[in-house]
């Protein structure tokens, strides 16, 4: 392969990972500001490392990823890679809260939380929108849904163009029981 036949990259999609120094301490800075109430429901925080509270995660939900709602017992490594999702990443709660309390922690499979990263939504214009996804977690898993196929959609383009494989459109599940 020559360099100048060598598939390039697409624009990546917004990653709060990619983004300067000083922009992520605005944002963050911004984040903490819109002070989401959805993930706080007054009790004690679990410790999602726990096997049991991690145990206890996962059955709530089914034993499914809440965001491809992939059966994540199908084999044991799909158990063993399973994960605990903060769904308000922990890095917008630093040094304020313990991000883990109930209400933001989900199962997740390992590919969707590596996608998923440290995204955020995009901060709301009126900070009282009752359908800003700071306001409301059903908006907001049902946003981060869609950043991961976004991301998966991309990821399959650039690395498909290496091994000739096509892109699998992913369905995106619009019909979260959260509670
Ligand atoms: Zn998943």
């Amino acid at each position: 392969m020559t360099a100048s036949s060598v598939p390039q990259p697409t624009p990546s999609i917004r990653n709060c990972y990619q983004l300067p120094e000083e922009e992520m301490k605005k944002l963050k800075k911004l984040a903490q500001a819109t002070d989401p109430k959805w993930w706080d429901d007054g009790k004690k925080a679990v410790d999602p490392s726990n096997v049991n509270n991690w145990a206890a995660i996962l059955k709530a939900y089914n034993y499914h990823c809440i965001y491809c709602k992939q059966d994540l017992t199908t084999t044991l490594d799909q158990v063993v890679g399973s994960t605990i999702d903060h769904v308000l990443p922990s890095w917008v709660l630093e040094g304020r809260a313990n991000a883990n309390r109930r209400p933001n922690l989900f199962p997740c499979c390992s590919v969707c939380n590596a996608l998923k990263g440290p995204w955020v939504p995009e901060l709301p214009t009126d900070p009282a929108d009752p359908n800003s996804p700071w306001n409301n977690r059903k908006v907001y898993i049902r946003q981060a849904r869609e950043h991961i196929a976004a991301v998966r959609t991309v990821r399959q383009a650039d690395y498909g163009k290496f091994v000739g494989l096509g892109v699998k459109t992913l369905k995106i599940w619009n019909d979260p029981d959260l509670d």
